[in-house]
């Protein structure tokens, strides 16, 4: 497959987007630049876009051998990889497990509880507006989605959730959210898009509930860079050990 194209189609905080030869499929590169609070603290995480395409790559395989639709088709290096082109819909689907973030600080409730059961919120994606909170309401009315894809998306969610809480527990950490986007294939089926990885989600060890993701960087809590690699090197390990069907191990 031709990957040499270099028409940018996009850049966003994180990653960059070319075309290909094949109209259906995008090289996607991600950058070392971290941003947070809707893009008012800037800086690099040195290595994080290595990081970040190789881990979400091993996490997308992992959650596709499970039934979940995403984008991805083939890493091509370890910054870049080719995933099918989607128009991604303007709903960031965020899964809580415990109390932390915006939901602590809007509703009062303290970092690291436990919630009964996991929580599904929707976002409207839209910089300009800081990606409010919406209900399905919203999202109906602003024609984000149909009712029925947002009822799909919860169902994904949750089910993406339930895959990653234990994949992660093998690497022997903590899921506390995450959030996820997802797209339209041309033909209208919605597959995952977009990464899973410490900028996306809150991930903490699970016996000293140190903070591994991008919270170091949202608060400066220095040793960025080592909470990547280590949370990294823990994926890579429980991708390579968990048997797969068909694969002997
Ligand atoms: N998140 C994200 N991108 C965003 C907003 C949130 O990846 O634009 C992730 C964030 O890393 C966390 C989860 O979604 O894992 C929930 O974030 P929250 O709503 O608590 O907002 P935050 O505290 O990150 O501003």
């Amino acid at each position: 497959m031709d990957i040499v194209s270099d028409t940018l189609l996009y850049e966003g905080k994180a990653k960059k987007v070319f075309a290909t030869a094949d109209p259906g499929v995008v090289r996607v590169a991600y950058k070392d630049d971290a941003t947070a609070f809707n893009g008012l603290k800037r800086g690099q995480i040195q290595g994080k876009g290595a990081i970040n395409n190789q881990m979400s790559n091993l996490l997308f395989a992992y959650l596709q051998e499970h039934g979940v639709p995403t984008h991805f088709i083939e890493q091509v290096s370890e910054r870049e990889t080719l995933v099918r082109k989607v128009r991604i819909i303007p709903v960031e689907v965020v899964v809580r497990n415990l109390a932390a973030g915006s939901f602590s600080k809007r509703l009062g409730v303290a970092e690291g509880t436990d919630l009964p059961q996991a929580l599904v919120e929707f976002y409207y994606k839209n910089d300009e507006l800081g990606d409010p909170l919406i209900t399905d309401d919203h999202a109906v009315i602003l024609g984000l989605a149909e009712r029925e894809e947002l009822e799909q998306l919860r169902s994904l969610a949750l089910r993406i959730d339930h895959l990653l809480v234990s994949k992660f527990s093998d690497c022997g950490l903590l899921l506390v959210d995450f959030k996820v986007e997802f797209g339209r294939t041309p033909d209208g089926e919605i597959v995952l898009a977009d990464e899973i990885s410490p900028d996306t989600c809150r991930l903490w060890d699970s016996e000293t509930r140190k903070k591994l993701d991008k919270d170091r960087f949202r608060q400066d809590l220095g040793d960025v860079e080592d909470a990547y690699q280590e949370v990294f090197a823990r994926v890579k390990l429980a991708c390579a050990q968990l048997p797969r069907e068909g694969r002997s191990v």
